[in-house]
């Protein structure tokens, strides 16, 4: 039913439960799973952006990792978060996006910033990981 799906995690242990649960889909349905994790920062030098990154990889991989995730679909992108997540679902036609209804900008009305922007702008299906804390 869904050929690719991208799992959008701000690697905190929600993301692992996000990352969980949309692995689990791609098993039932045979999916290739991709994750991605955004450095919500822009206009930093690059050697900045460098050192941000090397940070973030290490527990990128250990997610990725347990699900056996190939590295070519391991995304670290730099910008707003539903900015690069939309970008990533058109570069690689994603036809499932799986995100958590809020993280650590906290509840804002029913859904998350990231999540409420990402349900309007992608074309494609939108499973939404209701998070309780
Ligand atoms: P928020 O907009 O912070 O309420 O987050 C809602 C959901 O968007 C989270 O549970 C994640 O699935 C996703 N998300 C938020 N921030 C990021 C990020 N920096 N990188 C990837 N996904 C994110």
């Amino acid at each position: 039913m869904y050929k690719k799906i991208l799992c959008a995690v701000d690697i905190t242990s929600e993301g692992e439960s996000i990352l969980a649960k949309a692995n689990a889909l791609a098993e039932q349905y045979g999916s290739e799973l991709s994750m991605v994790h955004v450095i919500e920062y822009t206009f930093l030098p690059k050697d900045y952006q460098k050192k941000l990154k090397q940070e973030v990889l290490p527990k990128v991989h250990s997610m990725a990792d347990q699900y056996s995730l190939k590295k070519k679909n391991r995304f670290v992108k730099f910008g707003q978060s539903y900015v690069q997540i939309c970008d990533l679902v058109k570069k690689h036609d994603i036809d499932l996006v799986v995100i958590g209804s809020h993280g650590k900008h906290g509840v804002k009305a029913l859904l998350g910033s990231t999540a409420n922007a990402v349900l309007q702008q992608v074309e494609c299906d939108v499973l939404l990981v209701k998070l309780n804390s």
